[in-house]
């Protein structure tokens, strides 16, 4: 049985003119968070879905399951797991809302690669000459491109084992956590690398909000 978990707790304060984060602004006659949570209801792969939302957003979205939102996205899907612990999923898919264009492709593939792994993640590769600069100013070496990958969602864990290594973490460690396979990663389990989609893009400035609406307009 596999669970999904889409998180949509989160502010959006790096789009600005809104009075609403950016998971609930309209894009093509509908908000952000409809169009994946229409790709979830219909994915043949996703047998339940939870939402992490906050409770005067939930009014309009139909029969979720909804969980509350936390003070760090890894908090928030920490709420999620522990919501979905009484269905005893074998996996969970996490997705951000913000992403509204991910495809049935997209989930199908992170889940058949988590029967073989621990859990999967889609990425792409990174196309631009990339630089690490400790202070922000100077270049302090080039990183190799090659082994370099741009982490999207949805990300599919083992349940048990991702919700166990939730419990065994503090609160502060859950707010330093920089991307939901970190600590998967850190505490052993094996997380398979899938194709991302060009597509799949985050909602995070008013830039990328105008690119989704053209998409989805047909301007
Ligand atoms: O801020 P960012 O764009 O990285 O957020 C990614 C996703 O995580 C968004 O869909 C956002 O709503 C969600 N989130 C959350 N709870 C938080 C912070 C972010 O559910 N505390």
């Amino acid at each position: 049985m596999n669970a999904g978990l889409i998180l949509a707790g989160g502010k959006g304060e790096r789009l600005t003119g809104y009075d609403k984060p950016k998971q609930f602004v309209e894009a093509g006659g509908k908000p952000v968070i409809s169009y994946c949570l229409q790709t979830f209801e219909q994915c043949a792969d996703i047998d339940l879905i939870c939402v992490v939302i906050a409770e005067e957003y939930r009014g309009n979205l139909g029969s979720f399951l909804f969980a509350d939102p936390g003070k760090s996205r890894q908090h928030s899907i920490y709420n999620g797991l522990l919501f979905l612990k009484q269905y005893a999923p074998d996996r969970v898919v996490v997705h951000d809302a913000a992403r509204p264009l991910v495809t049935g492709a997209d989930i199908s593939g992170v889940i058949a690669a988590s029967l073989t792994w621990d859990g999967a993640t889609p990425v792409l590769p990174v196309t631009d000459t990339t630089y690490q600069s400790i202070d922000g100013k100077m270049i302090t070496t080039t990183l190799n491109r090659d082994e370099l990958f741009a982490g999207q969602t949805p990300e599919c864990y083992d349940f048990k084992k991702y919700l166990a290594i939730h419990e065994r973490l503090s609160d502060e460690e859950l707010s330093a956590v920089r991307g939901s396979s970190e600590i998967a990663v850190s505490f052993g389990m094996k997380i398979a690398l899938t194709k991302g989609n060009e597509r799949n893009f985050k909602i995070t400035t008013n830039a990328d909000l105008e690119r989704f609406r053209a998409i989805v307009e047909g301007r």
